[in-house]
């Protein structure tokens, strides 16, 4: 889809990662803190068993050994205990920074300007702030202190086998050599075959679901052969991807799991020979090699959880990708409109695929005055509409309200001005008064109840258990159609907009509900300008002007007496819907 939201670059994903870290620095030093003692801790036995060897073979007692083995013991439990506290202190980290993210998500989400989230889809920020956002606190949680952990203890580990030996710890770090490359040339393919085999199980769903569903289709215009034939095109193509991913994991897990044991062979083998002639201690060669064993399992949860890192990584810049969209502008500073008056001058206006479709649209709409706006399917009025209600900026041109451009307005500013009103009733989660104080932050009890009152609701919403306090949504009081229309219907006499646009294709016409609102539209719409688009010629008739536009112009503008009497486009058009006494448009 065009108008995709941005990701961020590899480098805006570090310097994001490095914020995170550093607003909440002191937690994460200790958990860096703690890991490094857990780690230390762990180093002592293995030390302390060589010892052992050493002194029995030196010919010590049995009191000796029982307290080197306590001491074991106990150094054992401090790792576990300290371990535990830096795990916790880890999570508690991780799960603060998602926190963090979330809110910044949303923050951005909200600052996006509608257009933006129209053109990318709200299929895009819904996965980003759902899928994504979860990738990424997944790995704040349970990858990236589990990484630190081991990454610490692994530091330590190969540190405290150059303390027995520097000759052991070298032979220790080329046996791990085999590992770093294999790794290397995993993660350099692994990317792009994943990548691969998800599209490819994608477009093998894509195309399975579309046959299923156009079954009929598929059969009428005898099309089996070619379905099938791309079916078999799309399940070669994901076999041939999941064979490149599995031939990647069957090289690369075999030779890391031998790998493993390399360094130990190595260290048993020098150090076997150190010791042969003398010049190292038995206990000081096992305690190195037991060091090397326990590396395996640090080793093995870095190199799993790095993989993690890589798809979470990739989660990541597009939540961060977000920072990059444009914002809704703000006026802050900019003039506040002069009166009332919408003017539109010279606009044009192109989607960003396809042709301009409005091509200089003219028209000064004069407060109080009710305009409706007519014409064929596809002539641009709900463009228009759009442009009048800020949702989106001409392309050349400006629409202005009381000379201020209103796509410059900010949302708190905007409201007071235009509204448009279409059949987007959205209950939102909360109570009554949550309802409705999104229109209006300000009000008091009394004027929620005035603007309850104006639409009709006062009734019902009198009867509410726990009145302006009545949970509303999924899990609260039910709220039918109707009833959802005149809480928006509330919002919009709370904001008390001087002018708004009215979309008669979506705008209150469900007919279940359309003759418990109508009144409540009425009201709403006394004493403002209301510009309508107008798909039933009745609304035209009674407005105070009628526009007729064509191809994205405006090709006629008068009273509706002027516009019969002219003869022209809206003329043929009056006739023909009088004549048989149906809507048109
Ligand atoms: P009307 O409301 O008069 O039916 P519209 O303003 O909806 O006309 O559409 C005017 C033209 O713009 C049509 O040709 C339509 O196909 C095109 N159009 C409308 N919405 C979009 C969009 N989101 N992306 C691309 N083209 C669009």
């Amino acid at each position: 889809m065009s108008g995709q939201l941005p990701v961020a670059a590899e480098a805006d994903v570090r310097r994001a990662s490095v914020r995170l870290i550093r607003a909440d620095g002191r937690a994460f030093a200790v958990v860096l803190a703690l890991n490094a003692l857990a780690a230390g801790a762990g180093l002592v036995g293995p030390w302390l068993l060589g010892r052992i060897i050493d002194e029995v073979r030196g010919g010590a007692g049995v009191s000796v050994v029982d307290r080197l083995a306590l001491v074991i013991l106990g150094c054992a439990l401090t790792q576990v205990l300290l371990a535990r506290a830096a795990r916790y202190v880890g999570h508690r980290f991780g799960e603060r920074t998602l926190a963090r993210v979330r809110e910044e998500f949303v923050e951005r989400a909200l600052a996006l300007p509608a257009s933006v989230v129209e053109r990318a889809g709200t299929g895009d920020l819904t996965a980003r702030g759902t899928a994504d956002v979860a990738m990424v606190g997944t790995t704040l949680r349970d990858a990236l202190p589990e990484l630190l952990i081991c990454s610490v203890q692994s530091l330590f580990i190969l540190g405290a086998v150059f303390a027995i030996d520097p000759l052991l710890g070298g032979c220790g770090v080329l046996g791990l050599v085999g590992i770093w490359f294999a790794t290397r040339w995993y993660l350099r393919r692994a990317r792009t075959a994943y990548l691969a085999e998800g599209a490819a199980t994608s477009e093998v769903a894509e195309i399975l679901g579309a046959t299923a569903s156009g079954a009929r289709t598929v059969e009428a215009f005898g099309l089996q052969r070619r379905r099938t034939l791309a079916s078999r095109e799309a399940i070669e193509t994901l076999r041939r991807t999941r064979m490149r991913t599995l031939f990647l994991r069957n090289v690369f897990f075999p030779l890391v799991e031998t790998s493993y044991a390399v360094p130990v062979v190595a260290v048993l083998l020098m150090g076997g020979a150190l010791h042969a002639r003398g010049a190292m201690s038995l206990g000081a060669v096992v305690a190195a090699a037991l060091y090397l064993m326990q590396l395996v399992d640090p080793l093995d949860t870095i190199l799993n959880r790095v993989e993690q890192l890589q798809s979470s990584s990739a989660s990541f810049a597009r939540v961060e990708g977000l920072a990059q969209a444009p914002r809704a502008t703000s006026s802050a500073g900019s003039p506040a409109p002069v009166d009332d008056r919408i003017d539109v001058t010279d606009v044009r206006y192109s989607y960003d695929r396809g042709g301009e479709v409005l091509r200089g649209v003219d028209l000064t709409v004069r407060p109080g005055e009710r305009l409706a706006v007519v014409g064929p399917s596809g002539a641009g009025k709900t463009t228009l509409s759009r442009l009048l209600a800020g949702v989106d900026a001409p392309s050349s041109g400006s629409v202005t309200v009381g000379r201020v451009p209103i796509v410059g307005l900010d949302p708190e500013q905007l409201r007071r001005q235009v509204v448009l009103v279409t059949q987007e009733h959205h209950v939102f989660l909360g109570t009554v008064r949550d309802n409705l104080l999104i229109a209006e932050p300000a009000a008091t009890d009394a004027e929620l109840w005035a603007a309850l009152a104006a639409v009709g609701a006062d009734d019902w919403a009198g009867e509410l258990p726990d009145g302006l306090d009545t949970e509303l949504g999924p899990a609260g009081h039910p709220t039918d159609g109707s009833r959802a229309q005149q809480l928006a219907l509330a919002r919009v006499v709370l904001a008390d907009p001087h002018t708004l646009i009215l979309d008669e294709a979506t705008a209150l016409l469900d007919p279940t509900t359309a003759r418990h609102t109508e009144r409540a539209l009425a009201a709403v719409l006394e004493g403002r300008t209301v510009i309508a688009i107008a798909h039933r010629l009745h609304t035209a008739h009674d407005a105070d002007r009628v526009a007729v536009m064509e191809d994205g112009r405006l090709t006629e503008l008068g009273t509706h007496d002027d516009l019969v009497a002219a003869d022209g486009a809206y003329a043929a058009l009056w006739h023909s819907w009088h004549g048989e006494g149906r809507p048109a448009g």
